[in-house]
This record gives C-alpha cells, structure tokens and sequence, in this order.
C-alpha cells in the first residue's frame, strides 16, 4: 500500500503543532515533529560544547544521536540518549541555537534519513519548514501554513500569559522576525512553500478554522 505522506511547512507560531496534531487525530496518522530534530541537535551541541560553527562536528554530532519520540498520554515526549529533554528543547535557547544550525547543509543532510524513516503504512503528518520540498517531495498533499509575524508574536505572547510569564512583546516580535529571516533565506531548504502547497493564512482565522480547511483540502486531494 502506497505511504500516505501530509506536508505542513511555515514559519514558527503560525500553528502547525496545533494544526498537525488535530490531522494526526483526525486521520489517525502518525505524527513528525521535525523541529524537535533540530531542536534536540541543538541541545546536544550545547551540553556537549560542540563548536556551533563547526559544520562537520555538528554532523558528526547529529548522525550519533540517540533520539526518541515517546508517546505518553496525549503528549510526546522527546528522549535524548536516555534523558528527557520535552522541556529543555523548548527554550529560546535552544530555538535560537537550533535556526543557527539548521543553515548547514551537512547537519541536514545528516537528519534527513532519520525524517524520512517516519514515513509508514498509517500515514504520516510531517510537519516543519522543508518537508514539502526536501524531505518528502512525493508527498500527496502540501500544506503551507503562514501568519504575520505581528499575530504570531501575539499569539506566543498570551501563550505566555497563560502559563503566568510576562513576556516583553517587542522582545518575542524581534525573536520571531530573526528565526524567519534566518530560516526563510539559508542557501539551503530555506523556507518557502512548495509549488504544489496550499497556502493557509492563519492570521485571521481560528484554529477550528484552519484545521475545517485543511481536511477539507485533504479529503480532496485523497
Ligand atoms: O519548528 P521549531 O520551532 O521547533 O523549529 C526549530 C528550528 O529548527 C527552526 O527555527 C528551523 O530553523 C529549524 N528547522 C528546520 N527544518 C525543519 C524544522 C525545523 O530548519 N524541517
């Protein structure tokens, strides 16, 4: 049976963890976090004291990860080298470091078979900045998912807010605008919708919304 395979490339904030998970449950596919991929790499650089501007230390590094995902109650818990870091490859810190990183050819190339490895007879929900155009090309459907970077900082803003931290907004908005840059203008994978992607404009739409309009796009498309 053919690989069912679901692209959801954007830019950070635009919600596609949200919009992911809600396909994976909807369709009960699989699920790709691959910013997680680039995440853990990241963390690892940094406990170990990998030079961050070493190319091919960083793909040395990444090709001897242990990485797992762990489902776990609703939830997935990421695991590296028997440790778990769900919590630590959610700080800025490591965000910055992981968009710093992911500009190297080597390193990507390094992750690439390990994203690729997700795909599976369920069906897969890939989501990230390449997946349409590097990773998973055949893909049957592409999904693009963009918001201005205003909306997203707000949205990470009251985010924030939930959880009881006083973000400085134009701090986050600042934070934003440099990841994108930083991953929209990379020589290589930067990000960009595939030719053959829908493009969603999630800034003034809700979340209900953008996934009615998403499975409606794969129901025809499938
Ligand atoms: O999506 P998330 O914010 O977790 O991704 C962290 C960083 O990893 C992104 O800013 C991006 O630079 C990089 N990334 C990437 N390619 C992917 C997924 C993430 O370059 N497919």
């Amino acid at each position: 049976k053919e690989q069912m395979i679901i692209t959801v490339d954007g830019p950070s904030g635009a919600g596609k963890g949200t919009l992911c998970y809600a396909l994976a449950q909807a369709l009960g596919f699989d699920l790709l976090d691959s910013g997680a991929i680039y995440r853990v790499t990241a963390l690892a650089a940094l406990q170990s004291g990998t030079d961050t501007e070493n190319e091919e230390a960083l793909a040395a590094l990444a090709r001897s990860l242990d990485i797992r995902f762990v489902p776990q109650k609703g939830e997935v818990e990421i695991w590296l080298n028997g440790a778990n870091v769900s919590a630590a490859i959610r700080t800025q810190t490591t965000a910055d470091c992981a968009s710093k990183i992911a500009v190297y050819p080597a390193l990507r190339a390094a992750l690439l078979q390990r994203q690729r490895d997700f795909a599976c007879a369920k069906g897969l929900i890939a989501d990230g900045r390449d997946m349409g155009t590097v990773v998973f090309p055949q893909a049957q459907v592409k999904l693009f998912l963009d918001a201005t970077a205003e909306e997203r900082a707000k949205r990470r803003y009251k985010q924030l807010q939930n959880k009881g931290i006083n973000g400085n907004f134009a701090q986050i908005l600042a934070e934003i605008k440099d990841r994108d840059y930083r991953d929209r203008n990379r020589a290589v994978a930067p990000l960009k919708p595939a030719e053959d992607a829908l493009l969603l404009d999630s800034t003034s739409l809700s979340i209900d919304e953008v996934i009615a309009r998403a499975l409606a796009y794969i129901r025809e498309k499938t």
